[in-house]
């Protein structure tokens, strides 16, 4: 996890291990979900796929391969990563370059030999390049958007700056441009027991090499964008931003210098300095079992802070869905309340009719 273990909780569920400064193993994370679905008592069926859903007269029509559910109801918590985003132009690269998705990727010995080029540079990418390179393979990473942050600020994990500063209860109706407060991309962090910040000041220090936003394929070569700079000031400007409405008074003139030649702006893909390509390029839902008209041409659910467009049906778990902290797993209750509070009011009014 990136974000400590103090932050860990669920609803009358938190963490209470040994070490609350500390972030969770992927097998930790699995345990705490474990002990609240008992906790919860929630009828779960487990290893059941829903199929399908279908709107009906009186509410949905829910298959799934333990057999048919009817409901008034339906809340979407199907998650918002559950298919790996790659750009079109992965289709273009060489054959003798191996492709991976974060979804296929376990460790560095799985890879085949030579050098590796991640694509995206926030929390997946930025964690996989480390990875990589201390494992001593050569690593470029292309660099577009990311957002920065140092690990700990002031003595203190720059989550809890989030949380106390209010900034992650900043509701989905007062962000100035939801569009993209939706699509902004993870923050640059790791979870490690030193509570090292991994930045691409780290990452170039680790010997990563840098090379912009990768735009094209064209004749075997990856073609990248020539703002990185750009990128990189941009990054900074936010972080400062951020930085100063934690702490007014605080200015961080930190300033990303790396000291790098400068980026390339293409690599030859059959030239055999490549031989695999990781895309950390984020990740997108999956509703390709919801029958029901209420995805956009985008892929993306077409809902006003979780009320979706049919009658009764609710989602949960999707960016910015009422407040800036709806994907952390300690956003789900704030957000829970206020979906189930207007379901319950959906249901009552069905019944009274
Ligand atoms: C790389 C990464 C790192 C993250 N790190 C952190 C972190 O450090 N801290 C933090 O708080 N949050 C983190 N998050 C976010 C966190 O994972 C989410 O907040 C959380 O998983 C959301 O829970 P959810 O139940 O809404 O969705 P999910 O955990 O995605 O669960 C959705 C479930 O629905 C199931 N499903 C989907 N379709 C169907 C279907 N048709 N039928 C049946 N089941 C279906 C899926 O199998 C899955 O089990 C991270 C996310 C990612 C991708």
């Amino acid at each position: 996890m990136l974000t400590p273990n103090w932050l860990s909780r669920l609803p009358g569920h938190r963490y209470d291990g040994p070490d609350p400064d500390g972030y969770m193993t992927m097998g930790e994370v699995i345990a705490f979900i474990e002990r609240f679905a008992v906790a919860s008592h929630a009828p779960i069926r487990t290893g059941t796929n829903v199929t399908s859903v279908r709107q009906t007269d009186d509410g949905y029509l829910v298959n799934t391969s333990g057999g048919e559910i009817r409901c008034r109801s339906v809340v979407v918590a199907s998650g918002a990563c559950n298919r790996p985003a790659v750009p079109p132009f992965g289709e273009a690269v060489p054959a003798s370059v191996a492709q991976l998705t974060p979804f296929d990727y376990r460790n560095p010995d799985q890879l085949p030999a030579g050098g590796v080029l991640v694509v995206g540079a926030s929390a997946t990418g930025v964690q996989l390049a480390a990875e990589l390179v201390r494992s001593g393979r050569p690593v470029t990473l292309s660099v577009g958007e990311h957002v920065r942050l140092p690990r700990t600020y002031r003595g203190r994990d720059v989550l809890w700056w989030m949380e106390q500063s209010g900034l992650w209860d900043e509701r989905y109706d007062q962000v100035d441009d939801l569009t993209r407060a939706r699509r902004l991309p993870s923050p640059q962090l790791v979870g490690t027991s030193e509570r090292t910040t991994l930045d691409l000041n780290a990452l170039a220090d680790l010997g990563v090499e840098m090379v912009g936003r990768w735009a094209t394929v064209r004749d075997g070569r990856a073609l990248f964008s020539g703002g990185l700079r750009n990128m990189f000031s941009l990054a900074d400007l936010k972080l400062e931003r951020l930085l100063n409405s934690f702490d007014d008074w605080a200015r961080s003139n930190d300033s990303e210098d790396i000291d790098q030649p400068p980026a390339r702006r293409q690599l030859d893909l059959r030239s055999g300095e490549i031989s695999t390509v990781i895309w950390a390029t984020g990740f997108r839902p999956d509703y390709g079992w919801l029958d029901v008209s209420v995805v956009d041409p985008k892929g993306r659910l077409r809902h006003d802070g979780g009320m979706v467009d049919s009658p009764g049906m609710y989602a949960l778990g999707l960016p910015v869905l009422r407040r800036r902290k709806s994907t952390f797993i300690h956003g789900i209750e704030a957000d829970a309340r206020d979906v189930v509070s207007h379901l319950s009011g959906y249901l009552a009014a069905v019944k009274a009719k």
